[in-house]
């Protein structure tokens, strides 16, 4: 058997070669398949006897099969650059569609997206108009009111019609967050000293909080902001460069990310106003949590290395805790109140 034969697990399961239940052995192992014109790779799982002495000592169940078969054609789909039965159902979630749904919507059939979910691979033009229907919530709408009478129920019609619309709300105000944030980094185009030798990559600051998020409870705003900081200069220490591109200024609780109320409305997060008791006043502090329904691009394992360091520094301190640390680095101790904390400090930071 080659090494890519793993053995996952032993499981009590009826054998049909000895037609009889016991323990057989659950494996998984690179196979081949031909999926229209292309041979794809795919893992297939199956089961294997060891109590008989045939030469035909696996099986599969009819489950497995299916499975295994849907592995494959999704990786047709990706050698294809189509989207995988995951991506079509994400797309049918996100405007809160069932199947049959989404089919009506599209003014296809009502068991065609099933199928596309299933088993059937989508011809490039479903697969280009659905791609645009998820770009663009309008379009989604434009399509829901072009196939109304397919819908046959109205209530449901309607509701359809408003998680739409909600779509297209959130995804103006989301557009709208982030030109503010473009528009703030205007004078940061070029690679700097002072953006890290990086120019802004937004999609980055959203997997990068994200992945703070994931790691750190009790996560608020400010120890965020020193997070990012760190995560950043420690990059550039390290690979010179900044992970996100973030200018940074002094400012009393230590180093603040230029258009740092906007990053955190990034929708890779979520924010939850809290009240906090502090010397007789009631403070408002920000609670982020990660937003597990959106999905950001990994970061690389480079980065992933330099995000854990600091995670792992960090992880017990509070607010306080963090923003005295900050307050003794020579980045902070050398820069005056709304001056840029350039990236040459990197060399100083002591983590
Ligand atoms: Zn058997």
């Amino acid at each position: 058997m080659n090494s890519n034969d793993i053995l996952l697990a032993k499981v009590k399961e009826y054998c049909p070669i000895c037609d009889k239940e016991h323990e057989v052995e659950k494996r998984k192992r690179k196979s081949k398949i031909e999926v229209k014109d292309l041979i794809v790779e795919y893992d297939e799982i199956y089961f294997r006897c060891t109590e008989t002495q045939d030469e035909e000592n696996e099986f599969v169940t009819s489950e497995m099969m299916d499975n295994n078969l849907l592995n494959a054609k999704d990786n047709y789909r990706r050698q294809k650059k189509l989207l995988t039965s995951e991506e079509i159902k994400e797309i049918r979630k996100k405007y809160g569609l069932t199947q049959a749904e989404f089919s009506f919507l599209l003014g296809l059939g009502e068991i065609t997206i099933t199928r596309y979910e299933k088993k059937l691979i989508q011809d490039e033009t479903y697969d280009k108009i659905m791609r645009l229907v998820n770009d663009n919530a309008f379009l989604a709408l434009d399509y829901l009111k072009n196939n109304k009478e397919k819908f046959k129920n109205i209530k449901r019609y309607d509701e359809i019609e408003n998680n739409i619309k909600k779509v297209i709300l959130s995804d103006t105000l989301d557009y709208l967050n982030k030109q503010e944030i473009e528009v703030k980094y205007v004078n940061f185009e070029e690679e700097s000293k002072y953006n890290g030798f990086k120019k802004l990559d937004i999609e980055k600051i959203e997997s990068l909080i994200q992945y703070i998020a994931e790691r750190c409870e009790d996560l608020y705003k400010v120890k965020l902001m020193k997070l990012l900081w760190y995560s950043d200069m420690l990059n550039y220490k390290e690979n010179n460069k900044s992970i996100t591109g973030l200018v940074y200024t002094h400012q009393r609780l230590g180093a603040l990310p230029i258009s740092g109320d906007e990053i955190v409305k990034l929708k890779s997060v979520q924010i939850i106003e809290e009240e906090n008791m502090h010397q007789n006043d009631i403070n408002i502090i920000y609670h982020i949590l990660p937003n597990k329904e959106y999905k950001t691009k990994k970061l690389s394992e480079i980065e992933r290395k330099i995000v854990d360091k600091v995670i792992e520094k960090f992880k017990t301190f509070n607010t306080n805790m963090i923003v005295d640390y900050m307050h003794k680095e020579k980045a902070y101790l050398e820069t005056k109140t709304n001056q840029i904390i350039d990236y040459n400090f990197a060399k100083y930071i002591n983590i």
